[in-house]
């Protein structure tokens, strides 16, 4: 939708985001203005745009999406040349249809502006989202010099809408509108959304104020891609290569498959190659017995962005913050964080601060524990070591097992990638009444990627279309995320959704069923909590659609879906042995109950201290920042553990810095898990637990369906009838529950 277009750069590079807490959703909830768009059907009189330089028939980028199910992506005629021309002549057209509006002869109504300009921006939008994809997923050689030229562009032409000043008086004038009260309330929202994102984005500011905002942001999104590209780089160039079977002491067998899989595709065949990607890195961390080699590993990827030369991004990060500074000052704000917190449920950094403190102390202490924990098991077996960041997961997966007698690679066994495929399609039907069925004849940009129609189980209606990209390769980002490549709406016809779920599964040996960890489930489970959001859509204009709402309430949705795959039902069914087809037995199912909270200090510390290092990083102001010398003073001041490190690293963090999406908002995974898990008690209060109809049908009808047409703390109040409180997220990680509840606003 427009507002992806908008932030173009940010929606572009998709933060690489990893397992469980933090995997992303590609539409950005970024608050920029909508573009403008497409001459689609339109009840307006206006004249026929000038004959653009390239053409739908020369260049099937810009041609409107033909074939079934409403028209779908053209990904087998894309050529990587065809992207500049392409974005060029939609972002021409955008341009052209937003004068339109702007210069439109009527006086300023809600049809002829706000809906006007939900109608435009079409064509841009789907050549942006194929780029996107290419972006994402298939960021080639070829591709990636396009990306970096094509960056700075899409930014200027997003300040060129923004900064159309006919255009704001229009919306400015439809927003003070005495018929407002008139309008649904999904309009006044959205006259709202176009009002504020105008603003926010310096639609007020002065001739010279605006010019310097545009070279600011170009060169923001010009070092948003590099940063991006060369996280990649260091993805993927650099690798530990494994040389013999003394090298692969205590790595099952998935993983060595995997790593021989890897070292075919180096040209290093007979030899196993461990990748730079957290898919890769984790599991080696979690299994190698050679320490030498889990520090080498550790190291390498921790230091991704980090290493000197050509593809570090230290002087880069300096860079950003310093115009982002800039930037928020310009547009009247203390700093960075207050600009992009504005509108999020959270409102202030201050608030969200107080949330990240609250459950980091609890955290900390967890830590305290589970190090001592690790270091009993490591001194009874003689080790003669101290715990070592690059000991962590090792030896926690020993302690999971000598405490809870839960053998991750037990459960694995239990664990396909197709059976809980087809766990997730069973209980979208339960909880929404959906029905998933292959579909082939959809071209796709990748042989890897399958797609599946999304229908009503009872009335048999088209809802959308799902496409799945589950594997890791070359070009493509690490991590998980989904993305909206079509948004619901029905403001003139009916266009249905479709949305993909993308992750970074490392291929087994063909043929052979592909077992994922436990906590790569959770992350499936997670993905798939977005992609419902995105189908279950239903409200009339695309920029409102579906998980087009605040960056803080976005992770909810996605977190809530996580709880079902521990429930009963999905085990039993979908949770069997890849051999002997029975199901999970009940002992292990017990078992990873009672280990649930384990290891939850690491994981919240790990994830808290990056949070926490973004929010300060934005809140220090326009002063010039050292990235290393600030991440170090910060967590020292923190009293990081450290035996721990950062999740994301600030050389490689992509959420923040390959885009505005997520800067400043890391915090949102946690603002958002307090809703989580208030929300998940919620069903478990229920006599039908989380299978009960009434409660998934208010689930339905006041968060999954109703896009960004209501403010989220209402709609949550419609869920919960109330509002949500901090006790279930403490009691979730296995914290005390404090007697605070969650800030006010
Ligand atoms: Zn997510």
């Amino acid at each position: 939708m427009r507002r992806k277009l908008l932030t173009f750069a940010a929606a572009l590079m998709i933060a690489a985001c990893a397992t469980t807490n933090d995997n992303d959703v590609n539409t950005t909830t970024e608050t920029a203005a909508p573009a403008a768009a497409e001459a689609a059907p339109t009840p307006e009189s206006a004249p026929p745009p000038p004959p653009p330089a390239a053409t739908a028939a020369d260049n099937p980028l810009l041609a409107t999406w033909t074939g079934p199910y409403g028209g779908v992506p053209p990904f087998d005629q894309v050529k990587v040349e065809q992207f500049k021309p392409a974005l060029e002549v939609a972002m021409a057209e955008n341009l052209a249809e937003a004068d339109r509006i702007a210069n439109d002869p009527a006086p300023p109504t809600f049809e002829n502006t706000i809906a006007a300009l939900e109608r435009s921006g079409r064509t841009l939008d789907r050549v942006g989202t194929v780029f996107g994809i290419w972006s994402s997923t298939m960021s080639t050689d070829d591709f990636q010099p396009i990306e970096l030229e094509m960056a700075p562009k899409l930014a200027e032409f997003s300040d060129k809408i923004t900064q159309n000043i006919p255009l704001f008086r229009r919306i400015e004038t439809v927003y003070n509108s005495p018929d407002k009260s008139s309008w649904t309330p999904e309009q006044q929202r959205l006259t709202w959304i176009y009002y504020t994102n105008f603003v926010r984005s310096g639609a007020r500011l002065d001739d010279s104020a605006k010019s310097r905002l545009s070279t600011i942001n170009q060169q923001l999104a010009e070092l948003y891609t590099k940063f991006a590209q060369n996280v990649l780089a260091d993805e993927k160039d650099l690798y530990v290569v494994l040389d013999s079977e003394a090298d692969l002491a205590g790595l099952p067998e998935s993983i060595r498959a995997g790593a021989a899989g890897a070292a075919e595709s180096k040209k290093l065949p007979g030899k196993w190659v461990i990748t730079n990607t957290r898919s890769s890195i984790e599991p080696f961390l979690t299994y190698s017995d050679r320490r030498d080699l889990r520090e080498k590993a550790w190291r390498m990827f921790v230091n991704r962005g980090d290493n000197g030369g050509a593809h570090d991004n230290n002087a880069i990060i300096t860079d950003i913050l310093r115009l982002r500074a800039e930037r928020a000052k310009l547009l009247g704000y203390a700093t960075h964080a207050h600009w992009r917190l504005e509108n999020t449920m959270a409102k202030t950094p201050e608030r969200a601060l107080e949330l990240m403190e609250a459950v980091w102390k609890p955290a900390a202490a967890r830590v305290k524990e589970e190090v001592a924990d690790m270091q009993a098991l490591a001194n009874k077996e003689g080790a003669k070591i101290t715990i070592e960041p690059w000991d962590y997961r090792y030896y926690a997966e020993k302690v999971r097992k000598a405490k809870y007698d839960l053998d991750q690679n037990e459960v694995k066994q239990y664990l396909q990638l197709d059976k809980l495929r087809e766990g997730i399609f069973w209980v979208a039907g339960e909880l929404f009444n959906f029905k998933f069925t292959p579909v082939s004849g959809v071209p796709v940009y990748h042989p890897d990627v399958k797609v599946w129609e999304v229908t009503d189980r009872t009335s048999g209606k088209h809802i959308g279309l799902w496409y799945f990209d589950p594997y890791a390769r070359a070009g493509k980002q690490s991590g998980a995320w989904m993305n909206a490549y079509r948004s619901q709406q029905r403001f003139d016809t009916d266009i249905t959704t479709i949305v993909s779920n993308n992750a970074n599964f490392v291929q087994g040996k063909p043929g052979e069923p592909l077992l994922i960890s436990w906590d790569d489930a959770n992350t499936m489970f997670h993905e798939f909590g977005h992609a419902l959001h995105g189908l279950s859509s239903n409200v009339n204009y695309p920029s409102v659609s579906g998980t087009a709402v605040f960056r803080d309430y976005v992770e909810f949705p996605s977190q809530l879906l996580e709880h079902w795959l521990s429930t009963p039902e999905v085990l039993q069914r979908f949770a069997v042995h890849y051999k002997t087809g029975e199901p999970i037995p009940q002992r292990l199912v017990d078992r990873i109950e009672r280990a649930a909270t384990f290891n939850e200090g690491f994981r919240t510390v790990e994830y808290l201290s990056s949070a926490i290092v973004d929010m300060k990083l934005h809140l220090a102001g326009d002063r010039p920042i050292d990235p290393d010398a600030f991440e170090r003073q910060t967590l020292a001041e923190l009293g990081m553990p450290r035996e721990i490190v950062m999740r994301h690293r600030t050389p490689q963090f992509l959420h923040v810095f390959a885009g505005d999406g997520y800067s400043a908002g890391y915090y949102s995974y946690l603002w958002s898990d307090v809703l989580t898990a208030d929300a998940a008690e919620a069903f478990e209060e229920a006599p039908g637990g989380f299978y009960d109809k009434g409660v998934a049908q208010r689930l339905r009808d006041s968060i999954f369906s109703v896009g960004n047409t209501i403010d989220p703390a209402e709609g949550y109040r419609q869920f919960r009838g109330r509002d949500p409180k901090i006790d279930a997220l403490m009691r979730k990680r296995g914290f005390p529950v404090p007697r605070t509840v969650m800030p006010k606003k």
